[in-house]
């Protein structure tokens, strides 16, 4: 082994070093980084249910201040806000510019997601600019929910 070149990084983007016998390694003999970083701060492995998150979002950033070891189900409840709130924002903006009167694929370019997801969130917050039933008295655009 070439310890040169025993970085590597996997499909879901975290940096794995190769490290020889570690009980922490995958069957290929490699271990997740920032895993391996806190393991070593801590002195012993770490479990199956503990999970070292990336505070920043950033997977390669492994400096300490970065890393939070936290349990599975907390691990599960961060990011799960996290597209809650994704979500809840975008619906907000989307219905803004879709009622401003830009289209579907204008709003997916502007804000960088898919036209699919745009066009179900318009969708889903019945909003419409052709439909008059949708209209309140005042000629006002009117949605079924706040958000999708
Ligand atoms: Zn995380």
């Amino acid at each position: 082994m070439n310890y040169k070149n025993g970085i590597s990084k996997n499909k879901e983007g975290y940096i794995l070093v190769y490290f020889k016998g570690h009980p922490m390694a995958r069957g290929n003999g490699y271990v997740p980084l920032h895993r391996l970083i806190v393991s070593l701060l801590l002195g012993r492995n770490l479990t199956r249910e503990e999970i070292v998150h990336h505070k920043n979002g950033n997977k390669t950033d492994n400096r300490i201040e970065n890393l939070e070891l936290i349990t599975k189900s907390q691990h599960a409840l961060i990011h799960n806000s996290t597209r809650e709130y994704k979500h809840k924002a975008n619906a907000k903006i989307i219905r803004k510019l879709y009622l401003q009167g830009y289209s579907g694929r204008s709003i997916a370019s502007m804000l960088n997601i898919g036209k699919t997801t745009v066009l179900n969130c318009i969708k889903k917050l019945g909003i419409s600019r052709n439909n008059m039933s949708l209209r309140d008295k005042q000629g006002k655009f009117i949605s079924r929910k706040e958000v999708c």
